[in-house]
């Protein structure tokens, strides 16, 4: 048989339970049909301590060269991990490193099949949670007022202008916080949740609470409205897809009536407290798709979880796992897909499609991993190992 052939993407191998799982779906699912053409990045944590972590910067660059990557899970150390892998240093979260480089916003959405339903009856397609992941409450200054005393917000110019507002006069004790963003890095949030739903080619939707913050919430607002109307409303129109702004607590309840099928763009509290929610609702960690999407048009493809230790020290001991390879299949179908959208590859993007579906029909068939299986709905439910799992999404691909 005639293997796909492709342009290169960047690969990100990661660590512990989802490395394995890594070369299972390369072996299995992906070099028997396709010419897999990617430049090859060694993630794993005792990699980056031998790179003293350059990998994962020149992984970032490349990314921005080739413009699509996927990543595998990777560890982020902490004190008991230094210990475990003898690390030089603790170095940063690889995806803070990538984030950083790309400057980039993460989206999430969950794969659904009818066998999980989501716990709201309405939602019938996914909801993608856009959470710009800087400032605001994150990166506050805060103070524990001792008691009596007058709290100021002062801001003092480079041209020495000083401008003063009263917060509060204190008659006793309470407390205090300085928040803050900046205009590049909310209009890249908005570049990226405009390009996203593009390629989506899904409703936006942004939620603020304007009508009480003013200048705060109020800058956002006028920021995404600014960008849309001089960079993306022909395109949005071409499309038939819309964007809207309205207030975060109407949003919620839009949200919970919606049939789903959205991208719901959150500053950074918002989203962290509305993916927990939204991803919750839909069913499983397991299921829960990631892709950062830079403003620059650079897409990094990874599965929401993380490197699942405790799967990864059963499989140490010799024991078969049942662990979910779903949202990592994913997250390669992904860049595969994106490739070929790019390049015009429309066998790629068929072959991704593919590949989507036999995952989906094997689990709506009844055969699923643990996680599911603990979850799902019906009477003939078969519980696999992640070896069976994948062995029974390559037959149907076959
Ligand atoms: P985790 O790897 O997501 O796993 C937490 C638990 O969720 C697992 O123990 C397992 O529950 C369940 N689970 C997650 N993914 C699953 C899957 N694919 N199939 C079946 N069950 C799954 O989170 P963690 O244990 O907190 O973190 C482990 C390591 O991953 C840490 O070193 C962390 O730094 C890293 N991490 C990396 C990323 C990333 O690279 N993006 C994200 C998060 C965490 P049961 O054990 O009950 O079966
Ligand atoms: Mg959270």
């Amino acid at each position: 048989m005639d293997r796909i052939r492709m342009n290169p993407i960047v690969e990100m191998d990661g660590d512990e339970m989802t490395r394995v799982l890594w070369q299972m779906i390369k072996d299995e699912l992906i070099l028997p049909f396709v010419e897999l053409n990617t430049e090859y990045y060694d993630l794993s944590l005792r990699h980056r301590d031998d790179t003293d972590d350059m990998v994962t910067v020149d992984a970032a660059e490349a990314t921005k060269r080739l413009k699509v990557a996927v990543k595998c899970a990777t560890i982020t150390p902490n004190a008991q991990r230094q210990k475990e892998y003898d690390l030089k240093k603790l170095w940063k979260s690889p995806n803070a490193t990538i984030r950083a480089a790309l400057d980039g916003t993460v989206f999430r959405a969950p794969i659904m099949t009818s066998r999980v339903k989501p716990y709201v009856r309405t939602w019938k397609a996914p909801i993608t949670i856009a959470r710009h992941a800087f400032g605001d409450v994150y990166k506050a200054c805060e103070y524990k007022v001792p008691g009596k005393g007058r709290a100021e917000l002062v801001f003092t110019g480079k041209d020495g202008e000083i401008f003063t507002g009263l917060i509060n006069n204190f008659d006793g004790p309470g407390v205090l916080q300085g928040q803050f963003n900046r205009d590049d890095s909310i209009e890249a949030f908005a570049r990226s949740c405009f390009e996203y739903a593009l390629s989506l080619k899904q409703d936006l939707w942004f939620s603020a609470k304007d009508t009480i913050s003013k200048q705060y919430d109020g800058t956002f607002k006028q920021v995404f409205q600014k960008i849309y109307e001089e960079e993306y409303q022909a395109r949005f129109k071409t499309l038939g897809i819309e964007y809207f702004y309205t207030l975060i607590d109407d949003a919620v309840a839009r949200a919970i009536r919606s049939k789903g099928g959205f991208v719901w763009a959150l500053k950074n509290y918002d989203g962290d407290v509305m993916s927990d929610m939204v991803s919750t609702a839909f069913g499983s960690l397991a299921m829960m798709t990631s892709v950062l999407v830079s403003p620059h048009g650079y897409f990094e493809y990874e599965a929401a979880h993380g490197t699942v230790t405790r799967h990864y020290y059963k499989y140490l001991k010799g024991e078969q796992t049942s662990t979910n390879p779903v949202a990592t299949i994913f997250a390669w179908t992904g860049a595969l897909n994106k490739r070929g959208e790019m390049d015009g590859n429309a066998e790629l993007c068929a072959f991704a499609k593919r590949l989507e579906k036999a995952c989906l029909d094997t689990i709506e068939a009844g055969e699923m991993t643990g996680d599911l299986a603990a979850l799902a709905e019906g009477e003939d439910i078969r519980k696999l190992t992640s070896a069976e799992f994948i062995a029974a999404i390559r037959s149907r691909l076959e």
